[in-house]
Parts: structure tokens; C-alpha cells; sequence
């Protein structure tokens, strides 16, 4: 069986934790998608960590985990998060890497750098680890493989054939140094040799692991706001950040996904530019951040401080359904506890009409919020294990966030760890 879990907001919604989590029974986990420019931080057993590229279930001595041909593969980024793991005790890992995944080029970092200095003001608040450039290459077909490294002489015409067109935009638009062709070569052949171990045909290892009956579970990144086609575009990632996509970037049939878990957090956050209408500022928003997630919203892979919103009823409703989300993990409720009363986002208005539907970005720039107040429960939930159990307020807040969504809330997280799970039957 597969699922897939994904994000139903802007991304950081606590996916790692409710993939780690479900790795407890998986036998498979499989990246289809995204880079090394967003992170999933975990706590468990062995400490805090922040994952980049590896998925979330390293930590199991059961599982294996893939990264399919639809990432953005960052090689050293690969290994340094692989000897971080060894290093503070976790297991080696076993690991399996697509044979068609391409490869992050140390030049898209620079061309990330490059662009965003370039736009200045305009710029796209990229994280700069190359994924834009990576994804354009890859769709002007002039990306690199991860199998095309095992052939010397293909690789080297190639890449002389790519540098050529790259040293003319470094010199004349961006005013750099051009890039050295043998230097770039002797370095995709130590990656070569790292990633020899690993690489194989893992669509073909997914397949056989379906018609076996193995747990498989697709872990996205980011959320569906991110999504290049559906989402706030141009302030969008540059892979399909969907559930659909899981199918694509695994390389498995999308009728064998029967599970698709959105997760949802309990208030809002984004990093970058770009609209976001339950957005809060000053000090409101300074509170929930110190308080929100674990330890402060700041960015797993920046550090750089989120910006902060309440929950966002017609993005989360439109989130879930381009998911096509048949489960709503509701993850850092607990966070919420300090509020007397807790706004939420429930329509939009534009240009003096009430919106319920999510607009395209030109509309969503001239959103303002109407928001509801519902009553705070004031109280810490950390620890509770029954849906029984929760405060009548916050079973109140679940509810009506649940109506409003129109899909079924069957997780509700209220802590970081393994074990801060609520599970309801619907
Ligand atoms: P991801 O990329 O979607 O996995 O999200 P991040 O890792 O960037 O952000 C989620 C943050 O919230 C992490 O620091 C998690 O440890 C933390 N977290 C996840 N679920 C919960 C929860 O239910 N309660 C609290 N307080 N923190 C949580």
C-alpha cells in the first residue's frame, strides 16, 4: 500500500514528524521531489535533526529509504547529512538513489546567488541552494543524470556542450567568473564515487515492492501553496509539491496511492515573498512564532525568522482538495494553548466581495482576511493521548476547522515527538 504524506499549507507544517512518525510501519520511503532548500526538522530518539535531502525515515533500521528520480539531488549536501547521522549514532541507513535522478551542479547554486542579487528588490527570497536553475535545466533538457556520470566520455561532451552556454550568461548578464570545465568534471566524478553504492533503477525496486505488499510512503516537501502550477505562483518552489506528483517523481502507477495524508498545521506560516492573507505582524506575530513549532518558528534550512498568520480556512480547504488529501493530519495544536481567543481565517474579501474560493495570485494580492474568533482552551494539551480527553474549546476549534475544510481530521499532532499523536476514527 502507498501513501503519501504532503503538505496542505506553505510547507512546514510538521511533515517530517507525521512521516517519521508513520515510518514505524513502513518499510519504504521515498523523496519524489524538492531539494536541499527546505528541511524537516525531527525529534526522536536520537536528538534534533534537520533533514534536508535524506527522507524521514533513516532513523528506522526497517525501512529503506529512496530518493526518486523527481529530486533535485544535491550530492554533498546527500553526504554531509549522512555522516551527521553516523556521527550522533543513528544507524548507517539503508539508502537507494534513483539512476535517473538529476543531479544538482555546483552552478545552479551560483546562478541561484547570481539571479537573486540581480532582481535585488524583485527577488523571489530563494533559498539559493540552485533549485530554480536546477528545475529550468532539467526542463530545457540540458540537466544531468545521476547515470550519466558512470560514462566518462558522454559526460565530459556534455558538459563542455552546457558550460558553453553557461559562461556566456556568467560573463555577459552576471558579470562573474566563468566556470572551469575539468574542475566541474573531477568533481562529478567524486560524486561518482560516493554514490556508487546506491544507485539503481528504483522504479523498478518500487514496483516489485508493490506486488509484495510493502508499506510504502512518499514524503513531500513544501505544501500545495508551493506548487508551481496551483499554488502562488511566481513565489512558488519549482517541482510539483502534490501528492499527484508523488506518482511522477517515484516513478509508481497513481492508482496504487490510496492514502493521501494533507498536513495541516493549527495556525499559519510561510518563508519568502509572495501573498499571505491571514498574515500577523509585530508583536502578535512575535509571540507565535517564539512560542510556535519546536523551539520558534525560524527556518530549518536558513534560520531566517517566518512569517506568521492564523489558520487559513479557504487556503488549508483549497490546500487539502489539490491534494487530493482523503485523510487532514492537524498538526501543532498544542502551541495554541496561550490564546484567549483564536482567530481564523475564514473568507477573503476582494475588491468588497466575499471570497471563500482560493483566487489566482493577481486576485490573492488584494485579499484581506475575514476572520471568526473561536475561545482559546488556555490550557497545555501536551501529553494527552484521547480525543476525549482534549478541552471542549479545543475540540471546538478541531471541529470547526474540520467543517470548514470538508475533509476528515484523523490526526491531530500536540507535540513534536513520536508519540504526540491523537488519532481519531472517521
Ligand atoms: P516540515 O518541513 O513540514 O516537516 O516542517 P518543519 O520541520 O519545518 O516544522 C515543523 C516544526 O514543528 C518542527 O520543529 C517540528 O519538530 C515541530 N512540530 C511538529 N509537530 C508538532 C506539534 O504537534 N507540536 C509542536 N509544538 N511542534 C511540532
Amino acid at each position: 500500500m502507498v501513501k503519501a504524506i504532503v503538505g496542505a499549507n506553505w510547507g512546514d507544517e510538521g511533515k517530517g514528524k507525521i512521516t517519521d512518525m508513520m515510518a514505524q510501519e513502513a518499510d519504504i520511503i521515498v523523496r519524489f521531489q524538492g531539494g536541499a532548500n527546505a528541511g524537516h526538522t525531527i525529534v526522536n530518539s536520537y536528538g534534533k535533526f534537520a533533514l534536508h535531502t535524506m527522507p524521514s525515515g533513516v532513523f528506522y533500521d526497517h525501512t529503506t529509504s529512496i530518493i526518486g528520480s523527481g529530486v533535485a539531488f544535491n550530492v554533498p549536501k546527500f553526504f554531509e547529512e549522512l555522516n551527521e547521522l553516523i556521527k550522533r549514532g543513528v544507524p548507517m541507513p539503508r539508502l537507494l538513489i534513483s539512476d535517473r535522478a538529476q543531479i544538482v551542479m555546483p552552478y545552479h547554486i551560483l546562478f541561484d546567488q547570481y539571479e537573486e542579487e540581480r532582481l535585488g528588490k524583485a527577488s523571489f527570497g530563494s533559498t539559493k541552494s540552485g533549485i530554480a536553475p536546477f528545475y529550468s535545466d532539467k526542463y530545457a533538457k540540458i540537466g544531468f543524470q545521476v547515470s550519466e556520470l558512470f560514462d566518462d566520455a558522454y559526460l565530459k561532451e556534455k558538459l563542455l556542450r552546457v558550460l558553453e552556454a553557461k559562461n556566456i550568461t556568467l560573463k555577459y548578464l552576471y558579470h562573474k567568473d566563468t566556470l572551469d570545465a575539468e574542475a566541474i568534471y573531477q568533481e562529478l566524478l567524486s560524486y561518482r564515487d560516493m554514490l556508487k553504492p546506491y544507485v539503481c533503477d528504483t522504479s523498478a525496486y518500487l514496483w516489485q515492492a508493490i506486488q509484495e505488499g510493502k508499506n510504502i510512503l512518499l514524503e513531500g516537501q513544501l505544501g500545495s501553496l508551493k506548487d508551481p502550477d496551483h499554488g502562488i505562483y511566481p513565489m512558488v518552489t519549482s517541482s510539483s509539491t502534490l501528492a499527484g506528483y508523488g506518482s511522477v517523481g517515484a516513478g509508481i502507477p497513481p492508482y496504487e496511492i490510496k492514502q493521501i495524508i494533507a498536513v495541516c498545521k493549527a495556525y499559519s506560516s510561510a518563508v519568502g515573498a509572495g501573498a499571505f492573507v491571514s498574515e500577523i505582524f509585530g508583536d502578535e506575530a512575535d509571540e507565535l512564532r517564539q512560542r510556535g513549532g519546536d523551539g520558534g518558528e525560524f527556518g530549518a534550512t536558513t534560520g531566517r525568522p517566518r512569517r506568521m498568520g492564523w489558520y487559513d480556512c479557504v487556503a488549508s480547504r483549497y490546500g487539502c482538495r489539490i491534494q487530493g488529501a482523503t485523510d487532514v493530519a492537524f498538526t501543532v495544536l498544542d502551541v495554541l494553548g496561550y490564546l484567549d481567543e483564536i482567530p481564523v481565517c475564514v473568507a477573503y474579501e476582494i475588491d468588497g466581495e466575499i471570497v471563500r474560493d482560493f483566487p489566482p495570485t493577481v486576485k490573492l494580492e488584494k485579499a484581506k482576511p475575514v476572520l471568526k474568533r473561536l475561545p482559546g482552551w488556555k490550557c497545555d494539551i501536551r501529553g494527552i493521548r484521547t480525543y476525549e480527553e482534549l478541552p471542549e474549546n479545543c475540540r471546538h476549534y478541531i471541529e470547526f476547522v474540520e467543517e470548514q475544510l470538508g475533509f476528515p481530521i484523523t490526526m491531530i499532532s500536540n507535540g513534536p515527538g513520536r508519540d504526540d499523536i491523537i488519532y481519531r476514527n472517521k
